[in-house]
């Protein structure tokens, strides 16, 4: 039980804005003894806002007059002192007030509701009907290696001081088999479950599987519920009361989920665990996979980590024994992993003009494949029909006003986007700058790959599935569907396509222009392909009863490339090992440890000047400080932005710096009115 602060003063989380500098929680008056965790209206300057009742003495003496709390949620059960735990850990840790993440974290519509209001929806939840009966599941008996999983992850289970549980297992090894007899244990133990994946059009196949193991388990309405941003905000709502309320056993969700309220959780589970969209990119940038991490920590329970090609921060974790790891080296059946064929497209016949993405081997290859009646992927990533539009009189390229980077031609409603600022013309008839009526698209994107497929090879049921393509609610589903049906002959996607989906009748993956990322100054771009070019790799050849083998194609002009070398041979292990080597000589992560500061205003001089100001305000000789740098993509939507990288070989020593650091900063940007907006990033994804 949480423990009642008394009377008169309580502390409570509420979300002020940064340049405030109120960082911490906010002392008010209350006539009732409050336990912490409870939910409460607070007024703030003119507004009132919702508030959380934080752990911890408030201030002994008032010196001021302290406002009232305005109103409580009383009909709420109060938050657990774990909960309040976690988000005070990851406000310290990611350096972002605990009233601002908290209510970040919270569902929308409970900023928006009164206690009376609140109370009504709890007496809604209550009148749910009971879902239909139904069957007991089927469960295939476990392959060898995923038994011995079972076995270590119930062993850890019982340990009462888990270890952290890397899932190494290879596409197609049945992974998920494992998370579904783990969830069991820890519901047969009165648990609740939290399943974490990365993409929100991954949740609905999740849940459906985990609804067919379950449904029998778990009658109770609500019992199974999924949380993510695509749900209405009602529906969030209800999905989170239930959980909180402890009568969803079953969470299901995208990175937000991590924060859910969860009274009995005994197991967490985050599949894909190297995904970058466990990663938040802005407010709290937080890291979903390490909260979890922590949050089995803090609770002494399990967390499954797993994936074909883990993280190298998980990866070295494992090396060095702080994770324990299980492997899945085999597909389930028996199938074999896909055929890697480097395809050197220095070998094709030099021709004049542009390159083509669709080389005549790889086409012939897909017509072969087609005859044959199997299911092909041809992966690009990179949406619209051509990254940019060009003027042969002029050179004039179809570059964005307001942003560094070149608009995207989209053929289907003939208009001219930018992806970074979403600033959108309809294409022009004639070059802008010149008149010259002859503007040609350059380069490719899935649209333009779609078309060229579908009149190279006449008959061919093409569909394409990127962002563009599912826009509208039910369209994803509607065209997975039809890939699972088998009424596409040739899926053309971006990575949307490649991550996690079971599709099973595809045999044959083609990546058409993979290079870009080996060049990129991005120290982690090399891990991000690898990992891309796997998961692709992985949705062919996973029906093992299928007679043609079946083959991932790779175009690329570095063929010898160890990247693609160690792909070719799916040896993550052997990659792991030399990307470890590459970080530890060069004092990289999981070596050291980064955070970005990274400042926004109308110029880049103004950027820079903050930046090299707050360089100034804070020394360690165990921190090392580089100059600023654009980001980049400089300009976005006429900002411009600029960034500053932050080092240290000590995790620790790192966070003690940006605890000192940071509030100089709120003084320091009134100096710099021309500073739009700062913000730090710890442990960045992308530098
Ligand atoms: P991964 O997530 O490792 O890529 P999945 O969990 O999607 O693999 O499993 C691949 C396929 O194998 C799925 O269709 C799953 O139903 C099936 N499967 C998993 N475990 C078994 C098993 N023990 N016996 C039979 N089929 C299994
Ligand atoms: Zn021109
Ligand atoms: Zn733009």
């Amino acid at each position: 039980m949480a423990e009642d602060a008394g009377a008169g003063v309580v502390r409570v989380a509420v979300d002020a804005p940064q340049h405030s500098g109120l960082t911490g929680p906010l002392d008010y008056a209350s006539e009732q003894a409050l336990a912490s965790g409870s939910l409460v209206r607070v007024p703030l300057g003119k507004r009132e806002l919702l508030g959380i009742v934080w752990p911890g003495d408030a201030g002994a003496q008032p010196r001021v007059e302290l406002r009232p709390v305005a109103a409580v949620f009383d009909a709420l059960e109060p938050l657990g002192a774990d909960w309040c735990r976690l988000v005070d850990f990851a406000a310290g840790y990611y350096q972002r007030s605990v009233g601002e993440l908290a209510s970040a974290v919270l569902p929308p519509q409970l900023r928006e509701l009164s206690p009376e209001q609140l109370a009504a929806r709890l007496r809604k939840l209550e009148k749910k009907p009971a879902r239909a009966a139904a069957a007991a599941p089927v469960k295939p008996e476990l392959a060898p290696e995923q038994a011995a999983a079972v076995e270590r992850i119930a062993a850890q289970i019982a340990s009462g001081a888990p270890k952290p549980l890397l899932l190494f297992g290879v596409t197609g090894s049945g992974k998920t088999e494992v998370y579904l007899r783990a969830a069991e244990a820890a519901l047969a133990a009165g648990r609740q479950v939290l399943v974490l994946v990365p993409e929100i059009n991954l949740t609905p196949q999740l849940e459906a599987r985990f609804t067919e193991r379950f449904a029998a388990l778990l009658p109770e309405p609500l019992a199974i519920v999924s949380l993510h941003s695509a749900l209405t905000p009602a529906q969030r709502l209800q999905n989170w009361l239930a959980a909180h309320l402890g009568r969803a056993r079953l969470v299901l969700g995208t990175r937000l989920a991590v924060f859910a309220s969860l009274p009995d959780v005994g197991l967490i589970v985050v599949d894909e665990e190297h995904d970058p969209s466990y990663k938040q990119q802005d407010g709290a940038r937080y890291s979903a996979r390490d909260l979890a991490v922590w949050r089995a920590y803090d609770l002494r329970i399990p967390v499954v980590l797993g994936s074909a090609t883990p993280s190298l921060e998980s990866w070295q974790h494992a090396e060095s024994g702080r994770y324990e790891r299980l492997t899945l080296a085999a597909r389930i059946g028996g199938g074999a992993l896909p055929r890697v064929r480097l395809f050197d497209m220095k070998a094709l016949p030099p021709t004049t003009g542009v390159t083509t993405a669709l080389t005549a081997p790889l086409l012939a290859e897909l017509k072969a494949r087609l005859e044959r009646g199997e299911q092909s992927l041809v992966f690009l990533n990179r949406r619209g029909y051509a990254p940019v539009l060009h003027c042969g009189e002029c050179q004039w390229k179809s570059d964005c006003p307001h942003c560094s980077a070149w608009r995207v031609f989209h053929k289907r409603d003939r208009t001219l986007r930018c992806h970074h600022c979403g600033f959108t013309e309809r294409v022009p008839s004639a070059c802008p700058n010149c008149g010259n009526h002859d503007i040609a698209p350059i380069g490719r994107g899935t649209e333009k790959l779609e078309e060229q497929l579908t009149e190279a090879l006449p008959g061919a049921r093409v569909l394409r599935i990127d962002a563009d393509s599912t826009r509208r609610k039910g369209e994803l589903e509607a065209q997975l569907k039809a890939v699972h049906d088998g009424d596409v002959d040739i899926l053309v996607g971006t990575q949307m396509i490649t991550k996690g989906h079971d599709f099973r009748r595809i045999r044959f993956v083609a990546a058409v222009n993979p290079d870009g990322a080996l060049f990129s100054s991005d120290f982690r771009a090399p891990e991000r392909l690898f990992a891309l070019l796997m998961q692709a790799g992985g949705r062919a050849g996973r029906d093992a009863t299928a007679e043609t083998p079946a083959e991932m194609w790779v175009q690329t002009w570095h063929r010898d490339h160890a990247l693609y070398q160690a792909l070719a041979r799916h040896d993550y292990v052997r990659f792991a090992r030399d990307q470890l080597d590459e970080r530890r000589s060069a004092s990289l992560p999981p070596f050291s440890h980064l955070a970005l500061l990274r400042a926004e205003a109308r110029t880049a001089e103004a950027a820079k000047a903050f930046l090299v100001a707050a360089a100034t305000l804070a020394q360690d000789e165990g921190v090392l400080v580089y100059p600023p740098v654009p980001h980049a993509v400089a300009r976005v939507a006429d900002v411009e932005r600029m960034q500053m990288l932050v080092e240290a070989t000590q995790r620790a020593r790192l966070q003690a710096y940006l605890r000192d650091w940071l509030p100089t900063l709120i003084a320091l940007k009134r100096e710099h009115k021309a500073v739009l907006r700062w913000a730090v990033d710890v442990d960045p994804l992308a530098i």
